[in-house]
C-alpha cells in the first residue's frame, strides 16, 4: 500500500508540475500573441493605432453605422512642411517632430473619436459624433491650430501647419473604402487650394472628380504637338524699363475642349505621367521661339514636380538644352516649393545637374509655401520669384506690404535676383518700386503673348522709365 501510494504520489507529483508548466507556457504564449497583435496594430513610433488597425477599425464601425443608420466621418490629415524639416534637421528630430505630432493629436481621442498614424506625416481621423459640416469645419480648424503652434525640438523650434480632408457617411460616401478615398481627396483640395485648412467632401467634388477624369481621357487621347501651344508673358526691369525676359507659359486649345487653362490642365499631367512628354513637346517649342530674340533677353521655363523627382526625366530636359540653339546661361528654369517637398535629395541633385548647364533656378510663387531661410539654402537658386497673392492691392494691404519688402531685403541678402509676379495696377507697381523692386511681370505690363507679338513687345518696351512714372 505504502509503495503504491508512494508511486502514485509521485505520478501526480510530476504530472501537476507538467500541468502547471503548461499553463505558463501558454500564458508566455498569450502574452507573447499580444505582443505581437500590439506591433501588428499600433504604429511603433507614436504608440498610435496604425494603417492596418485604422482600416480594420473603420471597416467595423462602417458596419455598425450602415446598421445603425448614424453617420460616420473619415478625417486625413497631412503636415505640411514636414519633409524639409526631416530633410535637413536629419531623420531623428523628424522622429521627434511625428512623435510630438501623435501625442498632441492623441490628445483628441475619445469614445467617438479614434486616431491613427497612417504613415509618414499622414494621419487619420475616425469620428461617430453627428457633426454638421459646418462643426466638423470648425473641428478641422482647432487640429489646424493645434498643429501650428511651434514645436520644440533639441536644437530648434519648429512650425508646421497640417491640411486635413473630411468625407462623411452616408452624406457623400457609400462604403468605407469610398469614405476614405473621398476624404483624401478633400484632402488633396486643401493641400491644393487651402493649405494649413480643412475641407470637406461636398457635391461640387464630384462634378470635379468627373471633369477631371474627362479632361484626363481627352488629353490622353490629344495631339499634343499640335494642340499645345507655348505663350509667353514678358519680365520687365523697372530700373531701365527694357523686356529682360520672358516666361513660357501653356496653352492648350483642342478640338473638343476649347480652350483649357494650365492650372486645370498640367495637375492632370503630373497625376497621368503625361507631363513628361508634355514637358519635352513645351521645352522644345519654347527654346525654339527663344534662338530667335535678342540675345540679352532670358527664357524662364516652368518645370513640374515630376520633370524633377525623377532622374530621367531630369537627364532628358537636361539633353534638350544642351542640343538645343541657345546659350543655357540665357535659361531660367522655374521650380516650386512643393516639386521639391516629394524627394528633397532626387530634386536637389536633379536641380544641381540642370545648374551644371549653366541654367538659372528660380524659386517659383515664394511665400505660398513653407520654405525657410535654411531650406532655401539647401537648393541652388539663383531667383525667387513673389508670388501674385502678395502684391494684388499690394498698395492697399500694409501686410502684403510687409511681406514683399521682407522678403526683397531677404533676396538681396541672399544674393538672389526677385522678380515680382503679378502686378496688374500702376499703383501696385509704385509701392513695388518704392520697395526696391527690380523686375516684374504681370498684366499690367502685358498679358502672356504669342511667339508672332515678340518682336514688337521688345521694340515697345524700350522707352526707359516707360513704367515708373
Ligand atoms: P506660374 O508659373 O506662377 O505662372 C504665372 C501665372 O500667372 C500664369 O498663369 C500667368 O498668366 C498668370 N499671371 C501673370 N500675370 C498676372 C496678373 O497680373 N494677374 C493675374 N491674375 N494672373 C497673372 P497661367 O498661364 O494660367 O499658368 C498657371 C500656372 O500653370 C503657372 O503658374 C504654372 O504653375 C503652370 N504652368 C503654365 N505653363 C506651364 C508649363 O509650361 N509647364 C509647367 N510645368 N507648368 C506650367
Ligand atoms: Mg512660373
Ligand atoms: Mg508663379
Amino acid at each position: 500500500m505504502v509503495l503504491v501510494t508512494a508511486a502514485l504520489l509521485m505520478v501526480t507529483t510530476v504530472q501537476s508540475k507538467n500541468f502547471a508548466s503548461m499553463i505558463d507556457a501558454r500564458v508566455e504564449l498569450e502574452a507573447a500573441n499580444k505582443e505581437n497583435e500590439k506591433l501588428a496594430n499600433r504604429d511603433s513610433l507614436t504608440g498610435l493605432a496604425n494603417r492596418r488597425q485604422f482600416f480594420s477599425h473603420l471597416n467595423q464601425e462602417f458596419v455598425l453605422a450602415e446598421r445603425s443608420k448614424s453617420k460616420l466621418t473619415v478625417g486625413i490629415i497631412d503636415l505640411d512642411g514636414f519633409k524639409p524639416i526631416n530633410d535637413l534637421y536629419g531623420h531623428a528630430m523628424g522622429d521627434n517632430l511625428l512623435t510630438q505630432v501623435g501625442a498632441r493629436l492623441s490628445e483628441l481621442a475619445n469614445e467617438h473619436l479614434s486616431i491613427s498614424r497612417l504613415g509618414g506625416d499622414e494621419f487619420a481621423l475616425v469620428i461617430k459624433n453627428d457633426l454638421t459640416n459646418e462643426q466638423l469645419l470648425a473641428f478641422g480648424r482647432e487640429v489646424c491650430e493645434i498643429l501650428n503652434t511651434p514645436f520644440a525640438l533639441p536644437d530648434a523650434s519648429v512650425q508646421i501647419s497640417g491640411s486635413i480632408g473630411f468625407a462623411v457617411y452616408p452624406d457623400l460616401a457609400s462604403s468605407a473604402h469610398e469614405l476614405y478615398e473621398r476624404a483624401d481627396y478633400a484632402l488633396y483640395q486643401s493641400k491644393k487650394t487651402n493649405r494649413g485648412d480643412a475641407v470637406v467632401f461636398c457635391k461640387s467634388h464630384i462634378r470635379d472628380i468627373e471633369t477631371d477624369s474627362k479632361i484626363e481621357l481627352i488629353l490622353s487621347d490629344a495631339n499634343l504637338e499640335q494642340e499645345i501651344a507655348v505663350f509667353f508673358q514678358p519680365i520687365v526691369d523697372l530700373k531701365t524699363s527694357r523686356t529682360v525676359a520672358f516666361e513660357a507659359l501653356a496653352r492648350w486649345d483642342g478640338p473638343i475642349l476649347g480652350k483649357v487653362s494650365p492650372a486645370v490642365f498640367i495637375p492632370i499631367a503630373e497625376k497621368t505621367g503625361l507631363i513628361t512628354r508634355l514637358t519635352e513637346i513645351l521645352l522644345n517649342k519654347a527654346l525654339l521661339a527663344a534662338s530667335r530674340w535678342p540675345d540679352d533677353i532670358r527664357l524662364s521655363f516652368n518645370l513640374s514636380a515630376k520633370d524633377i523627382s525623377s532622374p530621367i526625366a531630369a537627364m532628358k530636359i537636361f539633353k534638350i538644352i544642351k542640343n538645343s540653339q541657345i546659350d543655357p546661361k540665357r535659361i531660367d528654369l522655374e521650380i516650386t516649393e512643393t516639386a521639391t517637398m516629394f524627394d528633397f535629395e532626387q530634386a536637389q541633385s536633379s536641380i544641381q545637374l540642370l545648374k551644371s548647364l549653366g541654367c538659372g533656378i528660380a524659386l517659383d510663387d515664394f511665400g505660398t509655401g513653407f520654405s525657410s531661410l535654411s531650406q532655401l539654402h539647401a537648393l541652388p537658386l539663383t531667383k525667387i520669384k513673389i508670388d501674385r497673392s502678395f502684391v494684388t492691392q499690394i498698395d492697399q494691404k500694409p501686410a502684403s506690404y510687409k511681406i514683399v519688402k521682407s522678403l526683397l531685403a531677404l533676396s538681396r541678402d541672399m544674393h538672389l535676383q526677385c522678380v515680382i509676379e503679378g502686378v496688374e495696377t500702376k499703383d501696385e507697381l509704385k509701392v513695388i518700386d518704392s520697395c526696391g523692386g527690380q523686375f516684374v511681370q504681370g498684366y499690367f505690363f502685358s498679358e502672356p503673348l504669342p511667339e508672332t507679338e515678340i518682336a514688337h513687345f521688345i521694340k515697345e518696351t524700350v522707352t526707359p522709365h516707360r513704367f515708373a512714372q
